[in-house]
């Protein structure tokens, strides 16, 4: 029994080959350089709204959900197209139309 499980992309869902096999770890997470935020900056009436809104979204979550808020990590399975493509655009920014040649 040494079935090799099959892996699959998890962009593109096709098989992945042994050695076109590319893991993508993301962790996003509250950025702890943030400074504190100063007086000035909360007596800014879009600010303390925000906050508000915050504060009523944070009182309906469970604290899975607010974990969530400080920490999330993602793991993906790519294959080498995929990888490629990741790499030019990790963000997933809207893609224009690709054009060709340099000039
Ligand atoms: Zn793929």
């Amino acid at each position: 029994m040494s079935h090799v499980p099959r892996v699959c992309c998890d962009l593109c869902n096709r098989p992945i080959s042994p050695h076109g096999h590319y893991i993508v770890r993301m962790d996003v997470f509250a950025d702890p350089q943030m400074p504190a935020v100063t007086s000035e900056e909360i007596e800014e009436a879009d600010y303390q709204a925000a906050m508000k809104e915050l504060m009523e979204q944070m009182k309906d979550m469970s604290a899975d959900e607010l974990q969530d808020q400080v920490h999330r990590r993602f793991e993906f399975k790519l294959c080498r197209a995929c990888q490629m493509r990741f790499l030019v655009n990790p963000l997933g920014k809207p893609r224009g139309p690709i054009k060709s040649g340099a000039n």
